[in-house]
């Protein structure tokens, strides 16, 4: 059965009814191809790309709120850097037409890049069940394992919110100009306040956070010797493996690569005064 619901509210009842029954589709830019790969697909489907405002983005007190449905080629409008940077090398126009937030964040693969970006300013991930209601998750949190989450099964994931105010960077390695999953991507985001959040993709069975170069970057700031000493601890912070794309080796040392030129620039732009 093939359920498309207008309603939000309607697409909550029956998640809440049939939980892991019911698949969740928004995009399916990630379910499709899993289909094909399997040939043997859910039970049933709920298709929320019907739902009435499910792909708005708002901007309330200092955050920006992006609903589960907010596509790649909308995320890449929004002024945050790593956010808008992350969509617009996700896969070609066709993807970033149809993939989503919410997809990313369900998929959530170690290479997924939205979720990368999102790790760097600390977002939060909103879940909401039909009577439980709303529950606000720290991203940090939201990654239990390898594609495992905190979802839970009668859930959806209905919007992301992020601080507005934050100065952040992205660089992502892959080996071509387009249609590039990453071997390795980086987002680095720097609150206000004076907080540093240092994500990787591609390096670990989830995105992560290297805490010790945070760390580092926290308690003496942004100069040349803290940046060389994050580097050398991000390499640290990271437990890549060797596949089809790229050795670990390699990944362990493009962490440090990308973490010096992101800070770095994140450091030149703030002394010339350029704006968030
Ligand atoms: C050619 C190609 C290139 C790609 N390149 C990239 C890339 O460069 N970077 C990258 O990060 N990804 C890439 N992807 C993967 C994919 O586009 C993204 O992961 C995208 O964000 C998935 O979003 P979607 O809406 O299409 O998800 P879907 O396929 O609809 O769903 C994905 C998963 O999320 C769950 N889900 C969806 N919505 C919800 C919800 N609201 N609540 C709960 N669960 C939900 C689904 O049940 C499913 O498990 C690529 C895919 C393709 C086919």
């Amino acid at each position: 059965m093939f359920y498309q619901p207008r309603q939000l509210d309607e697409a909550l009842r029956l998640r809440a009814q049939m939980g892991s029954d019911l698949t969740p589709i928004c995009g399916g830019t990630d379910i499709i191809v899993a289909l094909n790969r399997n040939g043997h697909g859910p039970k049933h489907y709920l298709d929320l790309s019907h739902v009435e405002g499910f792909s708005e983005v708002r901007r309330d007190n200092g955050s920006w709120e992006l609903s589960g449905g907010t596509t790649f080629t909308k995320m890449g409008l929004l002024p945050v850097r790593a956010l808008a940077e992350a969509a617009m090398t996700v896969g070609g126009p066709a993807i970033r037409n149809c993939g989503t937030i919410a997809g990313n964040l369900g998929t959530a693969s170690p290479a997924g890049d939205g979720c990368v970006a999102l790790l760097a300013v600390d977002a939060e991930v909103e879940l909401t069940h039909a009577t439980r209601g709303r529950r606000m998750i720290p991203i940090a949190e939201y990654f239990t394992g390898f594609r495992k989450t905190a979802l839970l099964a009668d859930e959806l994931i209905t919007a992301v919110r992020l601080p507005a105010d934050w100065r952040t960077g992205w660089y992502k390695i892959g080996k071509r100009g387009s249609i590039n999953i990453s071997l390795v991507c980086a987002a680095i985001g720097l609150s206000p306040a004076g907080d540093v959040r240092i994500a990787f993709g591609c390096v670990a069975p989830t995105v992560i956070r290297a805490k010790s170069a945070e760390a580092i970057i926290a308690r003496d700031g942004i100069s040349d010797g803290a940046i060389e000493a994050a580097a050398l601890a991000a390499m640290k912070d990271v437990s890549p493996i060797t596949d089809h794309r790229a050795s670990a080796s390699y990944r362990r040392a493009m962490c440090g690569v990308l973490t010096r030129r992101i800070l770095r620039q994140l450091r030149d732009e703030q002394a010339a005064g350029v704006q968030p």
